[in-house]
């Protein structure tokens, strides 16, 4: 009898180590932090200008894991308005362990903020600061609020008032029709689409007179 519980005991015990084990390799690889001085200074100049809107404090550094088609971890680094943190750690935790395939998440620095640049490399990105053109108005992506996902993949299209239309990565034109099927293409209704709306994010692929199918935005309430 005694030995019977014991080795009970000795089960449930390796049971909880194994458990906790793989849940902390799981959460180590997805952290929030305050900027660091090294990322910091890499931002300076390219997604980071000075301006009165929004500040280092402001914004959070995140690691997350993601997979790839390759089935190997990747490591990814993001930089997000401090609002949203959690919600990108809880979504980009899901997707990882559903294994949803993203090939890049690189900070817009390394692109030297040159956003047709890292579309093009099919990069993942969240904060860059810019004022939406020819006004004062700030993106989301300025404020962190917002973020392209599989960019090359899921392209951004607008039509000239000429009627010709524009689509941006200009590489990205293959994945404009919709109607085909694709790898890393985002679907209303596929994993990545519901986590976001589940955490309170506006899709652009449902937005009408433009359609950005990589970009996910959060608007905070005020
Ligand atoms: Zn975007």
């Amino acid at each position: 009898m005694k030995t019977y519980h014991s080795r009970i005991t000795i089960t449930a015990i390796l049971f909880w180590l194994c458990t906790s084990v793989q849940g902390q390799n799981v959460s180590d690889g997805f952290t929030a932090e305050p900027i660091p001085d090294a990322v910091w200074q890499k931002m300076q100049g390219k997604s980071y200008v000075d301006n009165p809107h929004i500040g280092r404090s402001d914004l959070r550094y995140l690691r997350v894991l993601h997979w790839d088609y390759d089935r190997q971890t990747h490591q990814g680094e993001i930089v997000c308005n401090r609002l949203i943190a959690d919600k990108l750690l809880s979504i980009f935790r899901e997707l990882y362990k559903a294994h949803y395939p993203i090939q890049r998440i690189r900070l817009a620095d390394e692109y030297d903020a040159d956003d047709e640049r890292q579309m093009s490399d099919n990069n993942t990105s969240c904060f860059c600061y810019r004022v939406v053109s020819g006004t004062q108005k700030l993106s989301y992506h300025a404020r962190g609020l917002a973020i392209d996902i599989n960019t090359l993949y899921n392209p951004y299209i607008r039509h000239a008032k000429d009627g010709s239309r524009i689509v941006e990565p200009a590489n990205g034109k293959p994945y404009a029709d919709r109607s085909k099927q694709f790898r890393y293409k985002i679907n209303k209704g596929d994993l990545c689409y519901r986590l976001f709306i589940k955490h309170g994010f506006i899709w652009g692929g449902s937005w009408r007179t433009v359609k950005d199918y990589q970009h996910f935005e959060y608007h905070p309430k005020q």
